[in-house]
Order: C-alpha cells, then sequence, then structure tokens
C-alpha cells in the first residue's frame, strides 16, 4: 500500500514538473519574440528596410546607399 501512494506521488510530482517546464519554455518563447520584435529597431532612414542590429544597418547603409551620408547614429558602429 506504502508502495502505491509512493507511486502516484512521484506521478503527481512528474506531472508538476512537466507543467513547470511547458510554462518556463512557453515563457522563454515569448521572450525570444519580444526580442525579436525589439531586435528590428533599426530601420533604414532611405529604404525603410528593417534591420536586426547596427553593424547590419551600416553594412546595408554602405552597399545600398553609399551616396548618402552615414546616419549619426552609424558613424560610431
Ligand atoms: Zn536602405
Amino acid at each position: 500500500m506504502a508502495r502505491g501512494h509512493q507511486k502516484i506521488q512521484s506521478q503527481a510530482k512528474a506531472q508538476e514538473k512537466q507543467a513547470k517546464m511547458k510554462k518556463q519554455q512557453g515563457h522563454s518563447a515569448s521572450d525570444q519574440q519580444k526580442a525579436a520584435a525589439k531586435a528590428l529597431v533599426f530601420a533604414c532612414a532611405i529604404c525603410k528596410s528593417q534591420m536586426p542590429d547596427p553593424k547590419t544597418y551600416k553594412q546595408h547603409f554602405e552597399n545600398k546607399h553609399p551616396k548618402n551620408d552615414l546616419p549619426a547614429e552609424l558613424k560610431d558602429v
């Protein structure tokens, strides 16, 4: 009887653990989405293309718009 009870307890614990892991996974997934949305903050001043980081933006600017002046925020990238 004691063993059966223990089994039920460990099953309940395992379920709890799984639920927690699922919760954490869901949390980190939404965090990643937030981070991804936040990352696309660099929009090209000329063509409005969105860049994930200033280095990419700078490269894009130098390649696509070499005749335009580099935006001030990219000069020290
Ligand atoms: Zn551009």
